[in-house]
């Protein structure tokens, strides 16, 4: 201060002066405002620009320098910088002025810094300043750039994330802590950042990853992935990313955006589980352009009219209707679409290829657009009726076998009401309408014993089980009648929900099958009635042999029940003896199905043997099945002891005739040779006759006796061994010496030896030649054959005479049997003589029969063992 006290004041002048141009060419706005009203004494360019001010405000105070600063806060800052002594700085500080005839806004960085005297009073304020509103507007409008993107990340819904190469690390912002589930704020290594990527879609992001950081790529990547939600929650995020490289190649930065797209994801696997609904749909589904182009069809719709690629349908669509249809049907189609925007019927659809017209069942409608409500196009549902309508078809043909069947056949519908009931069944209830039958409950076809018993007992088990069937009473609503029916019911259920939804019922009339059990009983009554009136017993068997029915009449005779003869046990009243016989003949006949004959005897309720005659035959269905056997048991115990008493006379009687037989034959033999001493022939001759009827009446008597003891058993044999041929020699030569008509023919075998009865075996060779020359009256010749063959020898003796008729052939052994007809008296004699030959021929081991044809002629065979004279 005392320096500057030293220097001049000219000097002081220049140095002002200095200062002063200085000050006012600063680039930096300063001011002086001296005292307490702040007038203005200095202010430099600078400042005046920034005011927007000449240099007329110096003098004035700083109010009236500045009067828009009204209001503002300056006016008192300057005075409190004044009044305090204290200086004031602001940064960034907002000044409005007037500038230009208009206020403008303006921020500073200024400084009022008070100016004291030696004693610290406050003389004037220096005010300097400076101007950064154009950095402030800067910043401002950066900021505004960010908050703008911010709001843009905000409003997308999008989170941001950097990845700094140089740690390793990202940072999110919240919004992407948000999406990546993060609950704090911590920063992640990228790697563990991808451990949200859900296993499936791993691969795919990290490739796309490493690709974006491929300096050589076009460093972007957008990948869609699914996360693996920590709640069950499904989330698919979408990230989008830009690497930043350097010239050297060097990445700098990884950085992008994500976003939840969970629900246009779901949205979108819900459009193409919609689409693939569409296009699989069993209906055919097409679309049309307005102008009635169609422009989609699905799968079932390019099947149906034989479409193999969109080309193929890509034209109008009446191109896939039947030409007459689409006439019938256009009007009721503009209408439809007009007035409701949709039509739907039955038209038939055209196939491209075969032109097959397919009845099919449309339904269609106008598609608009949700925004504008313009229609888009037209859209059609078509359903293929073909399977349908064959369905019908047999769906018809079973309700016409319903309709018409014989037996009642009704649907009953929960409310107790059959809502179907078929010809028969209105017939038999008495119903006149379908319109009766859907207005007439139940409870009115039945009883109320009856209905009561539906209720308790069919109803219940219809619903528990399923169904029902027995025996109920039904009402016929015109006659007031009750009566019974066989009723077959069943549950119906829904198809679709498997709930109960009616009963089906068959019902049968029981009447006539009741009516005809009745006569079938009346019937059976009459039959055994008229089987007990037989004097016989009449039997029945099942096809296995086994007694399924006998009468009354062998009850009676053996007083035991039906039950206890049933099966086999008619066989313990035969008597032990006949036992086994009997039952091997019944069965040996049953298995050939023969007619069974045989004769036994039976002990009676009394204790009295009985001789039976039992036979029956086969019995055998229209069909020819095999059902058992019929027959009858006689009782000829009578006949028996008369055959038995006729066999003793015989007996009796031919003993008896045969001494004096004998003596007239011998006496007959004397008589002859004295009479051809005495030369009278004539007398001889007829003695000589009488010797051969003597004969014959000898061979009746002998015939007889041997009956009688064959019958009694007492035929005696006296084998011995004999040359067989000599034997039939001897007899052939005596023979022809009988007749004169017939030749006898020997041809024989090397027969050798038998061991047998030699007069047996000779009587039935004679008898068999006899007869051969007594049943060939216009023959001339009579063959015999010997042969031996392996171990038994055989004799046939052959004519060619009236024959034997075939049913008769394996009686002529029987005792007594003729064969009848006019023949009878023309050939004498007893039907004894084969009779005893069978007989004699069993007794010898060997068999005899006969072959014959009516009118050419008869042989008559018989062999003999040959090995019998060892035993
Ligand atoms: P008969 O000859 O005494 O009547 P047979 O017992 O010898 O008795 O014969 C029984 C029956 O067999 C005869 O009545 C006859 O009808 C028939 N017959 C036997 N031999 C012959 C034959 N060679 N040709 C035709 N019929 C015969």
């Amino acid at each position: 201060m005392e320096q500057r006290n030293n220097i001049s004041a000219e000097h002081i002048a220049g140095i002002e002066d200095i200062y002063r141009t200085l000050v006012e060419e600063l680039p930096l706005p300063v001011a002086l405002y001296v005292g307490k009203d702040m007038r203005v004494t200095q202010v430099n360019n600078s400042l005046l620009k920034v005011w927007g001010k000449g240099t007329d405000v110096i003098g004035k105070t700083f109010r009236e320098a500045l009067p828009e600063l009204e209001g503002q806060p300056f006016y008192d800052i300057l005075d409190e910088v004044y009044a305090s002594g204290i200086p004031y700085q602001a940064a960034e500080d907002r000044v409005d002025l007037f500038i230009d005839g208009r206020m403008q806004t303006f921020y500073f960085n200024f400084t009022y810094k008070p100016l004291k005297d030696e004693k610290g009073n406050v003389w004037g304020i220096l005010n300097t300043a400076t101007d950064v509103t154009e950095l402030i507007l800067t910043r401002k409008k950066l900021e505004e750039a960010q908050e703008n993107s911010n709001l843009a990340l905000k409003a997308a819904d999008l989170g941001t994330w950097v990845m700094d190469p140089s740690t390793n690390f990202v940072s999110l912002d919240s919004r992407a802590r948000e999406l990546f589930g993060y609950q704090d704020n911590e920063v992640r290594e990228f790697d563990d950042s991808l451990k949200i990527v859900h296993p499936e879609d791993r691969d795919y992001v990290e490739l796309a990853i490493q690709k974006a950081l491929d300096p050589d790529s076009d460093h972007a990547c957008d990948v869609k992935f699914k996360t693996v939600s920590a709640n069950d929650k499904q989330q698919y995020l979408r990230c989008v990313g830009k690497a930043y490289f350097d010239d050297q190649g060097n990445i700098l930065r990884f950085a992008g955006t994500v976003e939840d797209i969970t629900e246009e994801t779901l949205a979108q696997k819900e459009l193409t589980k919609f689409l693939a609904l569409i296009e699989n749909s069993q209906d055919l589904i097409g679309m049309t352009d307005m102008q009635g182009n169609v422009v989609y069809m699905n799968k079932a719709g390019q099947n149906l009219v034989g479409a193999a690629c969109a080309e193929d349908y890509r034209r109008p669509s009446t191109d896939f209707l039947v030409r007459e249809d689409l006439d019938r049907f256009s009007s009721a189609m503009k209408v439809g679409m007009a007035t409701e925007g949709r039509f739907s019927g039955e038209i038939r659809y055209k196939h491209l290829q075969t032109g097959e017209q397919i009845p099919c069942y449309i339904n269609a409608f106008i598609i608009t657009d949700p925004d504008t409500n313009k229609p888009l196009g037209m859209a059609s549902v078509t359903r293929d009726l073909r399977e349908e309508k064959t369905r019908l078809k047999e769906q018809q043909k079973l309700i016409a076998l319903v309709e018409n069947s014989k037996d009642l056949m009704s649907i009953l519908e929960q409310d107790g009401i059959n809502s179907y009931l078929n010809k028969a069944g209105k017939e038999l209830l008495g119903f006149d309408s379908d319109e009766e039958v859907k207005t007439t409950p139940i409870a009115k076809l039945h009883a109320p014993e009856d209905i009561a018993f539906v209720e308790r007992e069919v109803i219940p088990s219809i619903q528990t089980k399923g169904s029902w069937s027995g025996v109920m009473n039904v009402r016929n609503l015109k006659t007031g009648e009750i009566f019974p029916v066989f009723n077959s019911t069943i549950r119906i259920d829904d198809v679709a929900t498997g709930e109960p939804a009616c009963i089906g019922a068959i019902m049968r009339d029981l009447r006539p099958e009741i009516a005809a059990k009745q006569e079938l009983a009346d019937r059976e009554k009459l039959f055994r009635d008229i089987t007990t009136a037989s004097p016989v017993a009449l039997w029945m068997t099942g096809t296995n042999t086994e007694l399924t029915y006998i009468n009354q009449v062998w009850i009676d005779w053996t007083n035991t029940p039906l039950e206890e003869q049933l099966g086999f046990g008619w066989t313990k009243f035969i008597v032990d003896e006949d036992k086994e016989r009997v039952r091997n003949l019944f069965r040996s006949d049953f298995e050939q199905r023969r007619p069974h004959e045989c004769q036994y005897r039976l002990i009676d309720a009394n204790g009295r043997e009985r001789w039976m005659i039992c036979s029956g035959n086969p019995q055998y269905k229209v069909d020819g099945t095999f059902i058992g056997y019929i027959g009858t048991c006689v009782d000829i115990t009578e006949l028996k002891q008369l055959q038995r008493q006729k066999d003793e006379f015989l007996g009796i009687a031919s003993h008896e005739l045969k001494t004096p037989v004998t003596s007239i034959k011998a006496y007959a033999q004397v008589l002859e040779s004295m009479f051809r001493d005495s030369g009278d022939e004539r007398k001889a001759d007829m003695v000589k006759k009488m010797d051969a009827q003597v004969n014959r009446l000898t061979n009746l008597i002998g015939d007889l006796l041997d009956v009688t003891k064959i019958q009694t058993g007492k035929l005696q044999f006296n084998d011995c061994e004999f040359d067989f041929n000599t034997l039939v020699k001897e007899l052939a030569e005596d023979l022809q010496r009988t007749t004169r008509k017939h030749h006898i023919i020997l041809e024989l075998d090397a027969t050798g030896t038998i061991f047998a009865d030699k007069e047996r075996i000779g009587q039935v060779i004679t008898n068999l030649i006899t007869n051969a020359i007594k049943y060939s009256p216009n023959a001339d010749k009579i063959v015999i054959f010997t042969k031996k063959e392996k171990d038994e020898v055989r004799l046939c003796v052959q004519d060619f005479g009236i024959g034997i008729p075939d049913d008769k052939k394996d009686k002529v052994f029987e005792q007594f049997y003729r064969v009848s007809g006019d023949k009878q008296h023309t050939f004498p004699g007893l039907g004894l003589g084969l009779y005893i030959s069978s007989e004699i021929i069993k007794r010898e081991g060997g068999k005899i029969w006969v072959t014959s044809i009516e009118g050419r002629g008869s042989t008559f065979c018989f062999s003999l063992p040959l090995n019998r004279k060892g035993n």
